[in-house]
């Protein structure tokens, strides 16, 4: 159960974005941390996770989906590094990436047209973003992850 993220005021915008450094790439949150390493922001006497705040400034509160990281950064609260996901499309996602590193290869890259269409889908910011997507099958809309950091000359042209 998450609860539900309490309408922001200016200030706690104000005051949530002082804490981040946007510097880079990944926006780090640069205030405490969670146990599990997120970012944690207290609006009213509850600390909500950061990157779910963030999420929620951008795209509304995510409710009871997971807000899932491509960067894999968990203080990271760049939007256009958040999706939103169930928890199992969380877990297929760091199983995939799990088995990535250690250099199994039993993925497809899909067209660049696919992973628009799909980015599309999960959130209408990200389409314009050149992450590749992978999928272990082209009708597996479930268990396609999206992996940030890999370059677009990496997702071949229609
Ligand atoms: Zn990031």
């Amino acid at each position: 159960m998450n609860k539900p993220i309490p309408k922001l005021t200016d200030a706690d915008l104000a005051r949530f974005w002082g804490k981040v450094d946007k510097s880079g790439d990944c926006w780090l949150w640069t205030m405490n941390t969670f146990k599990s390493g997120y970012g944690s922001f207290g609006i009213r006497d509850y600390s909500y996770r950061a990157h779910r705040i963030s999420y929620t400034i951008a795209n509304g509160d995510p409710g009871e989906l997971n807000v899932n990281h491509t960067c894999d950064n968990p203080r990271c609260v760049n939007p256009l590094h958040l999706w939103l996901g169930t928890q199992r499309e969380g877990m297929d996602d760091k199983v995939a990436k799990d088995r990535q590193t250690k250099g199994e290869a039993n993925v497809h890259v899909l067209t660049e047209r696919q992973v628009k269409r799909f980015l599309y889908q999960i959130n209408p910011m990200l389409h314009s973003v050149g992450n590749m997507v992978l999928m272990k099958g082209p009708s597996e809309l479930s268990n396609i992850v999206n992996h940030g950091g890999i370059s677009e000359e990496n997702v071949t042209r229609d």
